[in-house]
């Protein structure tokens, strides 16, 4: 190979609609646009840095290091543990281990967490 993918820059964005917003196939694409195979639409789309690996199943990754959830932010995570965990720390300075979905339960969540446990002791 080494020769172009032969799609004119206008398609490119086009194709890129379609995989990013539609979520098509390559094969899909390829035949919405008319021109092209399963193999050159990837090709164009690996060539324009597009992926859409972080969809699908990957769930887990929505946490990252600095996201805050009220008053308490994700530092780093933790992989001694199966769950995923994160070092975390609450504005009052405090740091503490958090599994970070209990910090996106629903306020009426009896498991939800929204500060850390010396707040928590110290607000009772
Ligand atoms: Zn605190």
């Amino acid at each position: 190979m080494g020769s172009k993918s032969g799609f004119k820059e206008t398609e490119v964005q086009e194709i890129k609609r379609l995989y990013l917003e539609e979520g098509r196939s390559y094969a899909q694409i390829a035949r919405i646009i008319g021109r092209g195979s399963e193999t050159s639409v990837k090709n164009a789309l690996t060539k324009a840095k597009v992926n859409r690996s972080s969809e699908g199943g990957k769930s887990l990754e929505k946490f990252k290091p600095g996201q805050k959830f009220g008053q308490i932010t994700l530092i780093k995570k933790l992989v001694k543990s199966k769950k995923l965990k994160y070092h975390a720390a609450c504005d009052c300075g405090y740091e503490f281990d958090v599994e970070p979905y209990l910090l996106t339960l629903s306020n009426d969540h009896k498991n939800k967490v929204t500060t850390c446990p010396r707040c928590k002791a110290r607000h009772k």
